[in-house]
C-alpha cells in the first residue's frame, strides 16, 4: 500500500481530523474563530479589522512576544469605499435575487434607490451595432444598462463593450455586469459615481425588463487600521521573518459577509503556529525571528507597503522572510514566489521536503507582485510567498468558510517551515 491510501484508510477508520495533531487542530479553531461572523469578514464595516486585530493582539501577548517599542500595534489609513447597509435586487418584480449567491455590488459602485428599467444588449443587438443607434441617449440616461456578449460572433468589439460597462460610457442611470464565471468581491479605494450590480450569468431570467435596487455606498477618506509586529530575540541580532494578511474583504451589506478561512485565515494560523512554537522554546533561536500580520493587503498590498516606509527594525537586518497567504489546502503541493530569484533558499526547501516527504510537491515561480512579500522584495529583502496547491478553489466569495478550507497539508508544511528556519 502507498502512504496515501494507508492515510485515507487510517482516517475513514478514526474518523474527520482526530489523528492530526494539535497544531492543526488549534489552526483550525483559530480559522473559526477569525472568520466567525462577529468578524465581519476582517474589513471595512463594523470595525471587523480592529476586531480581528484586538484577537490577534491577545495571542501575541498571550506568547509573550517582544514588542519593538511599548507597542505591537503600527497604525496606518487609506480610502475605502463602503456598503454597511442591507442591499437588495429585485429583477422583472419578481426575482428577488440573494446577495453573495446571485449578485454582488463591485466595491466602487456608488448610491441608488428604486425601480428602473432595464436595456438588455444581448449578441442578436451586439452583433449589428446600426440596431444599437435606435435606443436613444435619454432612454439610456433613465435606465439600467446590461451588456451580455455571450454568443457573440463579433469578438473584435468585445473589449470596446467592456469598457462601456466598466466606465459607463453611455451615460446611463446604473449597470449589470454579467459575471460568467463565479462572483468574486474586490474592494475598492473610490467612488465611481454611478451604481454597478454583478449578477450571476447562470441566474439570469431569458429576458429582463426592470430591477428593483437599493445600495447606499459609504466613501470613507481615510480609515485607520494597523499592522501587528512581535519577535522573538535570537542569539544573533539578524531576522527571520514570517508575515501574513489578517484582512479580508468585510462585509457587502450588514451581514453579508466574506469569511476568508483560506485567504488568508489560514496564513495567519501558520504565522501563530510558528510564533506559538518558538516562543515555547527554552534555547534562544539562532537568529531572532520576527512575526508580522499585515492589514490592508486586499486593498493592494498597503500593510505591508507601509512597513516597508516605515520599519520597525532596519530592513537590511531580515535575513528572510516567508510570507504565507492562502495556504489551506496542498494536496498538490505548495508554490514558492521567488524561488527562481533566492534559488539557492529555494534548493533548501526542496531538499528538506525530498528527506522529510513532508509536501507531494514543493514547485518553483518567478517573482509577482501578489501577497505581502512583494514590497520588502522591492527594497532587496531576501523573500518567498509560500501558497498551497489544491483542489479548493473558493476565493474572495461568500463561500470561503472554517469549515470548508481543508487544511491537507497544514502540519506538513508547518514542520517544513520549522526545518527552513533551522536551515539558517
Ligand atoms: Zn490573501
Amino acid at each position: 500500500m502507498n502512504r496515501f491510501i494507508i492515510y485515507f484508510f487510517i482516517l475513514s477508520f478514526f474518523g474527520g481530523y482526530t489523528i492530526k495533531s494539535q497544531d492543526v487542530k488549534s489552526a483550525r479553531k483559530t480559522i473559526e474563530i477569525l472568520c466567525s461572523p462577529e468578524f465581519h469578514g476582517r474589513g471595512y464595516v463594523m470595525q471587523g479589522d480592529s476586531i480581528a486585530a484586538m484577537y490577534l493582539l491577545k495571542q501575541l501577548k498571550k506568547y509573550k512576544l517582544k514588542s519593538f517599542g511599548n507597542t505591537y500595534v503600527q497604525d496606518y489609513a487609506f480610502p475605502v469605499n463602503t456598503f454597511p447597509e442591507k442591499t437588495s435586487v429585485v429583477l422583472n418584480n419578481t426575482d428577488t435575487l440573494i446577495p453573495g449567491y446571485d449578485y454582488l455590488i463591485p466595491a466602487s459602485s456608488g448610491t441608488i434607490s428604486g425601480i428602473f428599467p432595464v436595456i438588455e444588449m444581448n449578441a442578436n443587438l451586439l452583433d449589428h451595432p446600426e440596431k444599437l443607434n435606435k435606443i436613444t441617449n435619454r432612454s439610456i440616461a433613465q435606465s439600467f444598462i446590461l451588456i451580455d456578449t455571450l454568443g457573440m460572433k463579433n469578438k473584435g468589439f468585445k473589449d470596446a463593450y467592456q469598457d462601456i460597462i466598466r466606465y459607463n460610457l453611455l451615460g446611463a442611470k446604473g449597470i449589470i455586469q454579467i459575471e460568467y464565471k463565479n462572483l468574486m468581491y474586490v474592494p475598492a479605494p473610490f467612488d465611481q459615481g454611478f451604481p454597478m450590480v454583478k449578477i450571476s450569468r447562470q441566474i439570469l431570467p431569458d429576458s429582463i425588463y426592470s430591477i428593483n435596487i437599493n445600495v447606499k455606498n459609504k466613501f470613507i477618506p481615510e480609515y485607520h487600521t494597523r499592522n501587528l509586529i512581535a519577535y522573538i530575540p535570537g542569539q544573533i541580532d539578524s531576522f527571520l521573518v514570517f508575515s501574513a494578511h489578517y484582512d479580508h474583504l468585510g462585509e457587502m451589506g450588514e451581514g453579508v459577509y466574506f469569511p476568508g478561512a483560506n485567504d488568508n485565515g489560514s496564513g495567519v494560523a501558520m504565522v501563530l503556529a510558528l510564533a506559538k512554537h518558538f516562543a515555547k522554546l527554552r534555547k534562544k533561536p539562532k537568529y531572532s525571528i520576527a512575526f508580522m500580520l499585515f492589514s490592508g493587503e486586499e486593498m493592494g498590498l498597503l500593510g505591508s507597503s507601509y512597513y516597508t516606509e516605515h520599519p520597525l527594525f532596519p530592513l537590511s537586518k531580515i535575513k528572510f522572510l516567508v510570507n504565507l497567504d492562502v495556504i489551506g489546502s496542498g494536496e498538490k503541493g505548495i508554490k514558492v514566489v521567488n524561488g527562481t530569484v533566492y534559488k539557492a533558499q529555494f534548493d533548501t526547501l526542496l531538499a528538506i521536503n525530498k528527506k522529510k516527504r513532508y509536501l507531494p510537491s514543493v514547485n518553483i515561480r518567478g517573482p509577482a507582485a501578489n501577497s505581502d512579500h512583494y514590497p520588502f522584495y522591492e527594497k532587496g529583502v531576501p523573500s518567498f510567498f509560500i501558497y498551497t496547491l489544491g483542489d479548493y478553489s473558493e476565493y474572495h466569495n461568500i463561500f470561503d468558510k472554517a469549515d470548508a478550507v481543508p487544511l491537507t497539508e497544514f502540519e506538513d508544511l508547518f514542520r517544513l517551515l520549522l526545518d527552513f528556519v533551522h536551515s539558517f
